[in-house]
């Protein structure tokens, strides 16, 4: 078999981000040979030292590259600003909208030998709902003072996409369990999530469109089941165990997969990765940490396993899968562990160590 090479647009960003995607590099370069796999890289600037030094944040050349030359992109992190800067707007909002990254796919996972092990995936849909920005504020009529309005946008065909990427991703996980590997759940659960009692045609539109997309014949073995949002939050920090996979609108997937974070004790652990068409992005959770920066103490593990979600939806699950066990041999034998961990290694400590267990 033919080896197969991938191009990879890497975008360090600001803060850690310079510090965690060269991790990540060196994982993609470290993978077996067996797996016939090869990587090119493209260096892609963007982010707030970008805007700072160029006037602005996204560069048309780093969308043009990543749409014509590449397969997938890494990328770090961006500042935010602490006051609002004239012409400043986040770059990977906006590489989210240019490449159509309709999903935001995030798996939050602790090790298995936890006392209340954790392993699920928060599929957020990333184009539209309250997300759409379109506000406006104006003078009550009856002199009360101002009112402010914003549009809350869910539309079939993103409702749609959103729950099916969401049972594609269950029937992946359930044929990793079935090819033996550990897991907490037996059978593949899509949990849905919505406030469809208050906002009847907005959540009820997105409720009832993903119902129709899950009862495909080929999500026949896949479990459907509904969370009203707030009592899902109070379930998912009771009995985080119960979720495997879960489908949300923008803003609630946004709330919960922050939420589904601090479960698994560090933003350092979080992956994630902005997905399309045959496209994907890995991203770390976090964001630049500049009060860490510098000092060769960032967790690299949300960046490692970022590479490992970009390159399962590039459909290399068996690459995925190295380094997920990787990283999570690190973690089991604990010996090696950052500073937001309660540990004392370097980044670069890390990195070597989970490196040599690939
Ligand atoms: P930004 O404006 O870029 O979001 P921030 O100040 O909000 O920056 P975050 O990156 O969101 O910082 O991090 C929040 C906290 O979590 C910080 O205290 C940071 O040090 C810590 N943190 C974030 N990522 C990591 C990591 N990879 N390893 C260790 N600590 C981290
Ligand atoms: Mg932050």
């Amino acid at each position: 078999m033919a080896a197969r090479t991938l191009r990879i647009g890497l975008i360090p960003g600001d803060g850690i981000g310079k510090e965690v995607i060269p991790a990540g590099r060196r994982i993609l370069e470290a993978l077996p040979a067996s797996l016939k796999l090869k990587f090119e890289f493209v260096d892609l600037q963007a982010g707030f030292q970008t805007f700072e030094e160029t006037g602005v944040a996204l560069p048309d050349k780093t969308v043009e590259i990543l749409k014509k030359e590449c397969d997938g992109a890494l990328f770090g992190a961006v500042s935010s600003p602490s006051k609002a800067v004239k012409g400043y707007s986040s770059p990977i909002v906006a590489l989210r909208k240019k490449l159509d990254l309709y999903a935001n796919v995030r798996p939050v996972k602790s090790v298995m030998t936890a006392a209340n092990p954790i392993d699920m995936v928060i599929v957020r849909e990333n184009t539209e709902d309250l997300y759409v920005k379109e506000e406006r504020t104006y003078d009550a009529a009856d002199g009360s003072g101002k009112v402010a309005e914003a549009i809350k946008r869910i539309s079939e065909r993103a409702s749609s996409r959103i729950a099916t990427m969401a049972g594609e991703i269950a029937l992946r996980r359930q044929k990793i369990r079935d090819s033996g590997a550990a897991s907490i759940h037996s059978s593949p659960l899509v949990t849905i999530t919505h406030k469809s009692n208050v906002l009847s045609q907005t959540d009820g539109l997105f409720r009832t469109t993903a119902r129709e997309a899950l009862a495909a014949a080929r999500f026949s073995s896949v479990g459907v089941e509904e969370q009203i949002v707030d009592s899902m939050v109070y379930k998912l920090f009771r009995q985080p165990e119960t979720y495997d996979v879960i489908v949300a609108p923008n803003l609630y997937g946004d709330i919960l997969s922050d939420g589904a974070a601090a479960l698994v004790g560090s933003l350092g652990l979080v992956p994630s990765a902005n997905v399309g068409e045959g496209f994907a992005i890995g991203e770390p959770c976090h964001g630049s940490a500049p009060d860490i920066m510098g000092k060769d103490i960032a967790n690299p593990i949300a960046t490692l396993r970022s590479v490992a979600v970009m390159l399962e939806f590039l459909n290399e699950e068996l690459a995925a899968a190295k380094i997920y066990a990787a990283v999570d041999a690190n973690l089991e034998e604990g010996r090696l562990l950052s500073p937001d961990l309660g540990g004392t290694a370097k980044t670069s400590e890390i990195v070597e160590d989970i490196l040599r267990r690939l």
